[in-house]
């Protein structure tokens, strides 16, 4: 087993990193920009490194400085947790020349699924079921007209290196398919680098569907069921469940073998996350895989009572699935989980600077993964998200109660949060009776249920 693990990311994910790592028995290093020097990582990692000024790109993206941590430190393996340079192949590759083991994927493999297109051609040929679609990139907008006719209008066009929602257009008749061909393509360039795009059918009121799968390094790997994230808000995802409602028992194992079948083949290792769209008919179609720790695990863990992160640390030691796991998958009960972003209610902008108040609750189901606190400081540079609020309860009702009464009893003052947003989302009728897609949060919200009690 590793002895000292360099954890290169900041908030909540970092300390969640520091918790599996401290109940293993590993030593911990934070590294931190100046923005973060009084933040909670820092403070429980056994030793912490300052890489550098606020700004992204000057500390935790700044590949030499988190490498140069890591050798001051002597660390073994750099857990990269999610976003950052969670998928970025050359980081992987970078360390792996360094002597120093990267907790994820190997970089190929990375690459392979880091390129949608690819990784869209890669899942079709191992069986995986895919959306209609273009068979590798479009190289021009007439080419774009003659795979639409085929595939059948509404189409939708994205970008290879895609991210985020951006270089992606929804098209709906050939009139305007060259236009938004153009724009997704010099969207796609400005933001990747990298203009290539692709198009699938556009499903109509989909589900946002994904199942979390681990695999060691010796050929083994194993699925751990769905989770639903269709509530979203432009593409962002705002609450996460599991189960879903929607899949049946049968259909959770038949995505399970095809996937474990699939990613064998393709070599793939450590924890990763196969997202999918389900149509109106109930049918899953592969979108994309994320070769890393989601936000949203912790529901996995709840009703699966697996800790994935220390699963990706003791996969990359070189752990068999058999000791990793001990044991059968069991699902048991019904998790959900609430983002709680730092953000103006109306404006869904950040809301930086200081949290007056802090008090998360607790009780019987209810985890709280958060790395704030009571006169600490929201800075502005980063992402919004400060507290995942987790519960499970026996079922569905259960946990839909435990949800609205530990939301009831959270605190959080200085600063703008979802939670009011989230505690109307709950008390939702069509929420409830888990009629909704991803297109619900945009009609909650245009139907006048907006918050403004905030
Ligand atoms: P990104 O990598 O930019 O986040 P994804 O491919 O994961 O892009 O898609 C993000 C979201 O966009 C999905 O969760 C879904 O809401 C919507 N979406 C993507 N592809 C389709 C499609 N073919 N039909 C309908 N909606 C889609």
């Amino acid at each position: 087993m590793f002895k000292k693990i360099l954890i290169a990311n900041r908030g909540e994910i970092a300390l969640r990193v520091i918790c599996a790592c401290k109940e293993l028995g590993i030593r911990t290093v934070a590294i931190y920009s100046e923005a973060d020097r009084h933040s909670l990582p820092v403070r429980f990692a056994d030793e912490a490194i300052c890489i550098g000024p606020p700004q992204l790109a000057l500390s935790y993206l700044n590949i030499p400085a988190v490498i140069s941590a890591a050798e001051i430190a002597n660390v073994d393996a750099i857990h990269p947790g999610y976003g950052l340079l969670a998928e970025n192949a050359n980081f992987a590759e970078v360390c792996d020349t360094s002597g120093i083991k990267f907790i994820g994927p190997q970089p190929d493999v990375m690459r392979l699924m880091g390129e949608k297109e690819k990784a869209r051609s890669a899942m079709k040929k191992a069986g995986v079921p895919i959306l209609p679609g273009s068979d590798g990139i479009i190289a021009s907008d007439g080419e774009a007209v003659e795979w639409a006719k085929q595939v059948g209008f509404p189409v939708i066009v994205k970008a290879s290196a895609g991210g985020g929602g951006r270089g992606m257009r929804i098209v709906r008749s050939e009139e305007e398919l060259p236009g938004l061909f153009k724009a997704a393509q010099a969207e796609a360039a400005g933001a990747f680098g990298n203009g290539d795009l692709y198009m699938e059918k556009y499903v109509e009121h989909p589900r946002h569907i994904e199942f979390q799968v681990l695999a060691d390094e010796h050929g083994n790997v194993v699925s751990l069921g769905e989770r639903e994230c269709s509530i979203q808000r432009r593409h962002q995802k705002l609450l996460e469940e599991s189960p879903s409602t929607q899949v049946t028992p049968q259909l959770r194992d038949e995505i399970g073998a095809v996937l474990c079948k699939s990613l064998t083949e393709i070599g793939y290792t450590n924890a990763g996350t196969i997202e999918f769209l389900m149509d109106q008919e109930r049918r899953l179609h592969f979108i994309e895989m994320n070769t890393r720790i989601q936000v949203e695990h912790p529901v996995t863990e709840m009703v699966t009572d697996v800790d994935l992160v220390k699963s990706q640390i003791m996969i990359a030691a070189g752990a068999p699935m058999s000791e990793v796991l001990q044991g059968p998958i069991v699902h048991r009960g019904h998790a959900i989980e609430c983002r709680i972003n730092a953000e103006h209610p109306e404006k869904f902008t950040p809301s930086a600077g200081k949290i007056t108040a802090f008090h998360p609750p607790g009780g019987t189901g209810v985890r709280v993964d958060t790395a704030a606190y009571t006169e600490g400081v929201i800075p502005p540079y980063y992402d919004s998200l400060i507290a995942k609020l987790i519960v499970r309860g026996k079922d569905r009702g259960e946990a839909v109660s435990r949800m609205t009464r530990a939301l009831e009893m959270f605190i959080v003052e200085g600063v703008y949060t979802t939670i009011p947003l989230h505690r109307k989302i709950l008390a939702d009728p069509d929420f409830r009776a888990g009629k909704f897609d991803t297109g619900f949060i945009e009609r909650f919200l245009a139907a006048g249920k907006k918050d403004t009690s905030a």
